[in-house]
C-alpha cells in the first residue's frame, strides 16, 4: 500500500486521486494539500 509521503497516511492506489511521478517514483497524496505541499519541497518528502 502507498503512503503519503507528507502526513503519513496509508492510501489505497486504486482509490487515490492525488498522485504524482517523481523521477520515475509514484506518490500517492491523500488531498490536493498534501500534493501541494510535496511539490514545494520534494527534495524533504522524496528521499528514498
Ligand atoms: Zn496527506
Amino acid at each position: 500500500m502507498p503512503r503519503d509521503p507528507v502526513c503519513g497516511v496509508i492510501l489505497n492506489e486504486k482509490t487515490a486521486k492525488y498522485k504524482i511521478t517523481h523521477d520515475g517514483e509514484k506518490y500517492y497524496f491523500c488531498s490536493v494539500k498534501c500534493k501541494k505541499k510535496f511539490k514545494r519541497n520534494r527534495s524533504k518528502f522524496a528521499d528514498k
